[in-house]
């Protein structure tokens, strides 16, 4: 549970769960690739294509044109100043109450209904998206796909992959941490507050805590977002010194 959970580009769990099940099933079917590979551009969107064929197939999408507009509208803002803005970066809101977003291959981002109407402010919105370009922007997706591989690789040798796993979770907090001071970074070039990312995750860790929906099993995360947001707030300011 705790490699699946760790697996996500994601705030909060339930969607991307199957998300990530599924894509490793497409990319099994559909890629043959060198170990040391990772996937060229034309390769990960052909694999965002599948991906979101799946999520379309699996999740209801809202189709609000203003609210569609107005979330693409940011998106284009952030990969305007991202570090890949020759990936056809895209938004789609899936209708569920959780809070929740992921990024898929080839630049396809997704917000839940629910992180939407939990959102105070377009600053916080920003921040989430940024996160989420972030992730694809500095090829996160590609490399993750290796190590999935990997992981796989091993357990079909049936050798013990704990270490595997241990070296895998390491990339993963490196990576949610670049992906944390590149996404405020792109939201303060965009025009927005940097503010807005650890805003938000402030708020939502009190929701969860004021809910008591930590139990034993989510203490790491509680553990791991107090700390992502402890960062964020020193890396800001960090950047205003600069300034
Ligand atoms: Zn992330």
């Amino acid at each position: 549970m705790i490699l699946i959970r760790k697996l996500l580009f994601i705030i909060t769990i339930p969607v991307a769960v199957f998300f990530i099940q599924e894509w490793l099933t497409i990319a099994d079917d559909n890629w043959q690739l060198d170990d040391s590979a990772e996937l060229s551009d034309a390769e990960e969107i052909e694999l965002g294509k599948s991906v979101n064929e799946y999520i379309r197939h699996q999740f209801y999408l809202c189709n609000d044109p203003e609210l569609n507009k107005e979330l693409n509208g940011i998106t284009q803002r952030l990969t305007a100043v991202s570090d890949r803005k020759t990936l056809p970066f895209a938004c789609d809101i899936i209708q569920s109450y959780s809070i929740n977003a992921f990024s898929a291959p080839g630049g396809h981002i997704y917000v839940t209904e629910g992180l939407l109407k939990f959102a105070e402010t377009e600053d916080e919105i920003a921040g989430i998206i940024g996160h989420e370009v972030a992730h694809a922007s500095l090829r996160h997706v590609s490399k993750l796909y290796r190590e999935f591989i990997e992981i796989i690789s091993q357990r079909e040798k049936g050798t013990d992959s704990v270490a595997t796993l241990l070296l895998f979770n390491c990339h993963l907090e490196e990576f949610e941490q670049e992906a944390d001071t590149a996404g405020v970074l792109y939201a303060q070039k965009a025009g927005f507050s940097p503010d807005g990312l650890p805003d938000f995750l402030e708020r939502h860790l009190n929701l969860l805590i004021q809910n008591r929906a930590f139990g034993f099993l989510r203490f790491d995360f509680y553990t791991a977002t107090f700390t992502r947001i402890n960062h964020l707030r020193e890396y800001i300011s960090s950047l205003a010194i600069k300034e």
